[in-house]
């Protein structure tokens, strides 16, 4: 039903692991494969899959207000496995909104004019390569998503320390690649010809979008 939309999983943590489980055919083939004692089906499921989920049973709440004991946080957290938060492009670990904040007060780029910014960036890789970053996959991403050198070095001590894996690896360079088309589009001038290599910069905020979920501190993590 989520086939060419997006799929909202709230509390993530509270799917059963099966269900969990179920995502990763979706996630990496695009497709559910249904059999049942008559007959198979193969059905298309391309979605964006967003999900949001507390660190622990009762929701964290400001810092020391955690009513939890370390195994029931331990087993909420331990439900989202390793391969299921790989295959997320981005994990983000949301603080607490501050009083200002709520209020408005502080004030910040308004909602529009970002929108603007990545419905140009959107157009940036559909002119570049035909198809949307997320989208690169194999010698496609080799060639709309060079890294320089440097770039590429930050990627290989990453994998080399172990904190970024194969899957990963790709997954941070399409991220990459979105990130250098919208410093580009916020530089303005002709953003399509200027997209050129991946630089450390792009590189760098892709990898502080994927939060270490398992190792968050109390906050809301999305
Ligand atoms: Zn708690």
């Amino acid at each position: 039903m989520s086939h060419g939309g997006v799929l909202f999983l709230d509390e993530l943590g509270e799917f059963t692991p099966a269900a969990l489980d179920g995502l990763r055919e979706p996630l990496e083939e695009g497709v559910i494969r249904i059999s049942r004692a008559h007959a198979r089906a193969v059905l298309p499921a391309r979605f964006q899959l967003v999900a949001a989920t507390n660190p622990c049973p009762c929701g964290g709440g400001p810092p020391g207000s955690c009513e939890c004991d370390d195994v029931a946080r331990l087993r909420y957290i331990r439900r989202l496995s390793g391969p299921l938060l790989d295959r997320f492009d981005l994990r983000v670990a949301v603080q607490r909104p501050s009083v200002d904040e709520l209020l408005d007060v502080v004030g910040g780029e308004p909602t529009a004019v970002v929108a603007a910014r990545v419905a140009t960036a959107r157009d940036v890789a559909l002119a570049r390569a035909g198809r949307l970053n997320a989208e690169l996959h194999g010698d496609l991403l080799d060639l709309h998503a060079r890294l320089t050198p440097a770039a590429l070095d930050v990627l290989r001590d990453e994998m080399e320390r172990g904190r970024l894996t194969g899957r990963g690896y790709h997954r941070v360079r399409r991220v990459a690649r979105t990130i250098a088309d919208l410093r580009l589009v916020r530089r303005g001038g002709d953003a399509a010809a200027e997209s050129g290599a991946i630089e450390v910069a792009d590189v760098e905020v892709a990898l502080s979008l994927r939060t270490r979920i398992r190792s968050t501190t109390p906050g809301l993590v999305a």
